[in-house]
Order: C-alpha cells, then sequence, then structure tokens
C-alpha cells in the first residue's frame, strides 16, 4: 500500500476547511523549476534563465489557491524552489545541495521535476539523474512526477515515457506541464490541494514570497549579468545589495534609490563585467532598473560597481555571507 494518502475534506471554522502546507520543487537545474514557481505565484520570483544553476538558495513562493464548491477546499501553498540537484564539488555547490536537503526536510509533498524532451538516466550509476533519484526514495511524503516542456515533445513519446520513469518508484501522482505555457498547472494545483493536509496559513494572505525585496532585486540583476555575460562570468558572480533605501511615505515622485556591488574572481572578469567604455555595466544596470522598477512600483536610481573577489566560490564564509537570511541577520545586528 501507499504510505500516503489524500485527505478528506473535513469542516473547519465555520465550515470553511483550509489546507495548507509545503511543496519543495526538485529536479535537475535547467527542467524549468524557476519557471514553474513563477507561472504558479504569477510574479516573478525566481530568475529563469536558459543556463543551469542560477537559482542559489532556496526561494518560496506562496499560492492561494480558492475553494471549488463541491471540489475542494480553500488552499495556502508554500512552494520551495531549490537549486538544481548535482555533485556538489566547490564551497558554493556544497551550500547549494545543502539548500536542496533542507527544503526536503520541511515539506509536505515534494515535485518531482524533469525534463521531456532530455534522455533521462535514471538507471545510469554515477548519473545526475539517479542521485536525484536516490534522494527521492529516501522520502516517505507523497512524490508527484511532473514531466515539463510537454509543448515540445511529440504526443505519441509522452505514454512510454510516463511508463518508464513509473518502473523506477511509486508516485502519487503523473502530472504533465508546459511551465512556460501554463499547461497542466491547474490540474496540478488541484491534486496538490487533495494531498495537502487541514492547517492554518503560513502566510498572510496576500503575500506571494518571503524573500526581501532587496534580495529579490540582487537576483534581478544577477539575472541580467546571466542573460549578457558569456560562458564564465556568470557563475562566477555575485550580487550584493549594500544599500536600499525606500521613498518616505507620501512622497510625490516615488524613487527608490539602491546600490548593489557585484563581485567576480578575476580581472578579466571585471573587464568584461564592465565592458569598453562602461557599455556592458551601463547595459545590465539599464535593464536590471526596468525590472526591478516593475517589481516595486516605484522609480529606481540604481548605482552598480565591480569588485574582484578572488576565489570567492571557495571560501566558506563568503559563500555563506550570500544567503539573504544572514544578511538580513547581519542587518538587524547593525541595526541594534
Ligand atoms: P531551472 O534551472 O530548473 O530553474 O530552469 P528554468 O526555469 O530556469 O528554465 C530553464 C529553461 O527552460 C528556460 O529557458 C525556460 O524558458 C525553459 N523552460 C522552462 N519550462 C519550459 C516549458 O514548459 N517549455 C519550454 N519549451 N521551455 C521551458
Amino acid at each position: 500500500m501507499k504510505p500516503w494518502r489524500k485527505q478528506a475534506a473535513q469542516p473547519r471554522r465555520g465550515n470553511r476547511p483550509l489546507r495548507s502546507g509545503f511543496v519543495s520543487i526538485l529536479g535537475r537545474p535547467n527542467v524549468g523549476k524557476s519557471t514553474l514557481l513563477n507561472q504558479l505565484v504569477g510574479e516573478k520570483v525566481a530568475i529563469v534563465t536558459s543556463k543551469p544553476q542560477t537559482t542559489r538558495t532556496r526561494i518560496h513562493g506562496i499560492v492561494e489557491v480558492p475553494a471549488k464548491k463541491g471540489k475542494h477546499p480553500a488552499a495556502q501553498i508554500v512552494f520551495v524552489d531549490t537549486p538544481g540537484v548535482h555533485r556538489p564539488d566547490s564551497w558554493l555547490d556544497k551550500r547549494m545541495m545543502q539548500e536542496v536537503h533542507d527544503a526536503l526536510e520541511s515539506r509536505d509533498i515534494v515535485l518531482l521535476m524533469v525534463d521531456a524532451t532530455r534522455r533521462q538516466e535514471f538507471s545510469a550509476p554515477e548519473s545526475e539523474d539517479s542521485f536525484t533519484l536516490s534522494l527521492v526514495r529516501k522520502l516517505d511524503c507523497p512524490v508527484f512526477l511532473l514531466i515539463n516542456k510537454i509543448d515540445l515533445l511529440p504526443k505519441d513519446k509522452l505514454l512510454p515515457m510516463i511508463a518508464e520513469l513509473c518502473a523506477l518508484r511509486s508516485f502519487a501522482e503523473v502530472i504533465p506541464v508546459s511551465a512556460r505555457k501554463g499547461d497542466g498547472l491547474d490540474r496540478l494545483l488541484v491534486k496538490l490541494v487533495e494531498y495537502l493536509p487541514e492547517g492554518e496559513r503560513y502566510f498572510p494572505k496576500d503575500q506571494f514570497t518571503d524573500q526581501p525585496l532587496r534580495f529579490m532585486v540582487a537576483e534581478l540583476i544577477r539575472e541580467r549579468i546571466l542573460q549578457e555575460t558569456g560562458e564564465e562570468v556568470p557563475y562566477a558572480s555575485a550580487v550584493v545589495v549594500e544599500r536600499f533605501e525606500e521613498p518616505g511615505p507620501g512622497a510625490k515622485n516615488p524613487v527608490t534609490r539602491i546600490s548593489a556591488a557585484i563581485y567576480c574572481e578575476r580581472s578579466g572578469q571585471k573587464a568584461i563585467l564592465i565592458g569598453k567604455g562602461g557599455s556592458k555595466l551601463k547595459s545590465i544596470g539599464m535593464n536590471a532598473r526596468r525590472e526591478i522598477e516593475s517589481l516595486l512600483g516605484t522609480r529606481v536610481f540604481l548605482e552598480l560597481r565591480v569588485i574582484v573577489e578572488e576565489g570567492w566560490r571557495e571560501r566558506r564564509g563568503f559563500v555563506e555571507s550570500l544567503d539573504w537570511r544572514k544578511q538580513i541577520e547581519e542587518l538587524g545586528k547593525r541595526e541594534q
């Protein structure tokens, strides 16, 4: 018998039952985890690029599912995006894999996401797929198999793929989706509500993420770097927002003033980031500013500087200081 069960709806709080819980999205780099999270949440909470390993820490996106009469009660689902699963070698990698383990510990349901267009290598020993599967095998909560990017898959390939994947582990549900187009996501939400336990809201109803704005701003800048620079620079870059001044209440022409430092590992990378006559940095700043303005809903004054911090990815202290929870802690200490 399967160790999990769909939860029977029970009336509570004046006949208004609510389901709530944490859902971790797990999968190899580039399968579409961030795209899914953004589609579900409807706001840009995770960065999306065509380069793998762009999500470095756990990101929570919060989705309110309204009740559907006779079908399911209302729910608050807290999605936890994880960095892509991969075998760790540098300090940054280790830190990222720790995030994956943490995300799996505090979950009610896990979504194992695979890319329908890629050959899966779950049976090959040493492969990243089998490593991912070994993480999932240890779980005793419901695991949904999400087959993503079905918009790119010929229809006759889907059923054999489902059969092959279901032979590996028994999944609570198998749901083909296109995160980019939004196909299959309503069904996914309904199925998640079915399996979530009764509970209170973890976050206020109108909140869509628990990430501080300054962290999201840093991620938007990092996204521009990923999009505007070549192979090696993005992975060697980190962004820290050093100043974040929101406009005062009732400001006539609200402007948010932001200064951020872009760290890279070598002077060659710094030269690429700055570009000829500062053109690259200008373009990164201009495009990031547009995104930040639409996130914040105010005008933004954005100042960027590039700093070389040799070998930062190998330095535990530096990598840990990039974690926004650490940064918030530090800011709290400074303000005391
Ligand atoms: P992550 O590393 O798992 O978070 O992957 P991302 O969400 O960053 O997506 C990686 C790439 O796959 C991006 O170029 C996305 O636009 C693309 N992608 C994600 N979902 C879909 C999908 O359903 N269909 C198609 N065609 N592309 C997708």
